[in-house]
């Protein structure tokens, strides 16, 4: 068996090779070939059918384990071990293994002062949305939302410094910088000046960082906690400040745009400093190569925002945990952007899976949490997208629901787990509270 699974590594790095490779001719031309798109696509579409054995024999592998997990980071790991580093993966499609008791522990068990700290968001993710998908959703766990577990929960303002509707790059960098702006506007004040984010400070503190998103990888939400642009439509500003600032972990979708967008000097970094992976499978392996130790993970994936119920989201949640899991600590940014686009094209379905989507991922935190209490969680929104009505009662919900196509100024929720998240509990604060109560903790400042 372990022979077999070696093979298959073997033959998934060989194809990391080829699309480096190929990559690199994207790069050269400016625009990717369409034989890296097909490697791409065939690579996408396996991930979500036919898992390769070895990735699947990881997830069996670990089912079992369900409490004292043990993790390995890349400073102690053997590059030339055998045994899968990412080993420890509870879920399996469309099953998230946590159960209501576990989720209550891990909730009401004791955080010290952390020294990582995340920060989850369902973009576009109104209050109804969240109730709905605890009431309704056909897909969810065996007790409802891991969400609804928590204690400490409350809501936030999201308004913008010139709007009372904010988009999702003035909420984004609130809840970066701590500071309000204006819309389109993305990590710069409203006198256009640079807000320090929370992933800077974060590195100032010697703590690794993570990105993961579930929309592309210049989505305004990603892009306000890294990049400084007066416009989040300057998605060329946005890539190539993404692979300057290059933090340890960064996934998100479209690989094929996103490349277009960079400059030979970006390409040039990407292949001599980066590890890419293009697929989940690939950016598993990728993470067990031996080549690839210590440089930063730029990962793509592939999952329709409208219809995805499998655990994309999750297990890129978890890679990135493994990944940037040590001593010094980290900064995680989590978003699940499907909320969003199911606001806009008023899909309640899709709605729901993308709150569950979220949930998923915020349950690989909880688990994560089980044996790092010197962690922080906040789980929040960036705005509604929608207005959702709640349905009569005894009624399924239907796309009638929907109030609008876009962003409202309704207040959002907000989740808080760990050390100090109880100044949180039935409270209505801003989003910038919330980007400055980040920073203290990462800053190791909470009292
Ligand atoms: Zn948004």
């Amino acid at each position: 068996m372990k022979k077999e699974m070696t093979k298959v590594r073997k033959f998934l790095a060989v194809i990391t090779a080829l699309v480096l490779l190929l990559f690199t001719t994207a790069c050269g031309n400016g625009t990717p070939t369409d034989s890296s798109t097909s490697i791409i696509s065939t690579s996408e579409s396996s991930s979500q059918s036919s898992r390769p054995e070895g990735s699947t024999t990881v997830a069996e592998a670990s089912r079992s384990t369900t409490s004292s997990r043990t993790r390995t980071t890349a400073s102690t790991t053997s590059a030339t071990t055998t045994a899968p580093r990412l080993d420890k993966v509870w879920y399996t499609e469309g099953d998230v293994r946590i159960t209501k008791s576990e989720a209550d522990a891990i909730v009401a068990q004791n955080y010290v002062k952390p020294k990582n700290v995340i920060v989850m968001i369902g973009d576009g993710m109104g209050p109804n949305d969240i109730a709905l998908a605890e009431n309704y959703s056909e897909d969810r766990f065996d007790f409802g939302l891991a969400l609804n577990r928590f204690i400490n929960t409350g809501y936030a303002k999201t308004h913008s410094a010139d709007n009372d509707v904010t988009d999702s790059a003035a909420s984004g960098t609130a809840l970066a910088t701590g500071v309000k702006t204006n819309n389109t506007v993305v990590g710069m004040s409203t006198d256009a000046k640079p807000l320090k984010n929370i992933a800077e400070i974060a590195r100032e503190q010697g703590k690794k960082i993570g990105i993961v998103t579930n929309d592309t990888m210049t989505g305004a939400t990603p892009s306000a906690f890294l990049v400084h642009c007066m416009s989040r439509h300057n998605t060329e500003v946005l890539a190539n400040s993404f692979i300057d600032f290059a933090p340890e972990v960064l996934i998100g979708q479209q690989y094929s745009s996103f490349v277009k967008k960079l400059t030979d000097q970006s390409c040039g970094k990407i292949q001599n400093t980066y590890m890419l992976a293009t697929t989940i499978p690939m950016m598993s392996i990728a993470l067990n190569g031996d080549l690839t130790e210590e440089k930063p993970l730029l990962g793509f994936f592939s999952a329709d925002l409208l219809g995805d119920t499998s655990n994309t989201l999750a297990q890129c949640t978890e890679i990135a945990l493994n990944r940037l899991d040590n001593e010094q600590g980290f900064f995680l940014m989590v978003e699940s952007a499907g909320t969003d686009k199911a606001g806009d094209t008023n899909n309640i379905a899709a709605k729901m899976n993308s709150v569950v989507t979220l949930d998923r991922a915020v349950a690989v935190v909880l688990k994560y949490m089980k044996s790092h209490p010197d962690t922080l969680l906040i789980v929040t929104s960036d705005h509604d997208n929608g207005a959702v009505q709640m349905p009569a009662n005894g009624e399924k919900p239907t796309d009638e629901l929907f109030t609008t196509d876009t962003h409202t100024a309704q207040d959002v929720r907000v989740f808080a787990l760990g050390y100090g998240a109880e100044c949180f509990r039935d409270k209505t604060v801003d989003n910038t509270d919330i980007g400055k109560f980040a920073i203290s903790a990462v800053k190791g400042e909470l009292k």
